[in-house]
């Protein structure tokens, strides 16, 4: 579905991504783990156009997308949920799920995505009219994947969705990326929480100063001792 072919990014002088080669298959839940500053964000944001890529391709069911408008990415159905929820604070909860649905011109279908959320994020239709800025993180984190949800993407790309946010709100989270994969969305998921990213990826890569480190099948890098003692310690 997607694939990263020695992708290389800056960040004007700075190499941010050196050769990076990521795949991810249709269907699969896909993790991308490192410490601070190893180029995760960097990866979703060249796939989701809000980095420039200098050199290599970045392709999305056989169309090279590197360097396209973050619009017209969008439009392709690859939905990027940012680090730190991005909401609209001003916005209320309604306001920042209609802006998802940007591109939707039929009613009727805005309202069944709507509906459709609620059905993952059922606190969000009692917040309807709630500023977005005055809810809690994780329920921002909520508004951000329902946000990302109303353009009915096939492929979503999370960062960092369990940062600052309590144990129990983190496996909430967590529950809601497995169903929204079991009902056909295909995830890459950007997370410092290694363990359990790794417990829901079906593979995953790890990513050290801009460069693949290690990847294979999320069970496996459970278990390989360099992830263990760098990422599970
Ligand atoms: P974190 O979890 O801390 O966000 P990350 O793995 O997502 O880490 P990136 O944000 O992709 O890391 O950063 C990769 C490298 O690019 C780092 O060295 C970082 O300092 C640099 N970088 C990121 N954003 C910018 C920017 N806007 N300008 C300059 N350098 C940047």
């Amino acid at each position: 579905m997607l694939q990263l072919k020695k992708v290389e990014s800056f960040y004007g002088g700075i190499q941010a991504l050196k050769s990076i080669d990521v795949a991810v298959e249709k269907g699969e839940i896909v993790t991308l783990i490192g410490s601070n500053g190893a180029g995760k964000s960097t990866t979703l944001k060249s796939i989701s156009g809000l980095v420039k890529v200098k050199t290599g391709n970045i392709v999305y069911n056989g169309r090279e997308i590197s360097n396209k408008p973050a619009h017209e990415v969008t439009l392709l159905g690859i939905a990027h949920v940012p680090e730190g929820r991005r909401i609209f604070p001003k916005l209320t909860v309604k306001e920042n799920l209609l802006i998802g649905a940007f591109s939707v011109k039929n009613k009727h279908v805005v309202q069944e995505r709507i509906e459709k959320v609620f059905q993952y994020f059922p606190k969000l239709k009692s917040r309807l009219d709630q500023k977005g800025g005055t809810m809690s993180g994780g329920e921002q984190q909520m508004l951000a994947i329902g946000r990302a949800l109303m353009m009915k993407p096939d492929l979503l790309m999370l960062d960092e969705p369990s940062m600052g946010l309590a144990p129990i709100i983190v496996e909430q989270i967590f529950d809601i990326i497995k169903e929204l994969n079991q009902e056909g969305i295909t995830i890459l998921l950007v997370e410092q929480n290694a363990y359990q990213a790794l417990q829901i990826a079906d593979r995953g890569y790890v990513i050290q100063t801009g460069e693949i480190r290690l990847h294979g099948y999320g069970h496996d890098l459970i278990k390989n001792e360099e992830v263990r003692e760098a990422y599970l310690a």
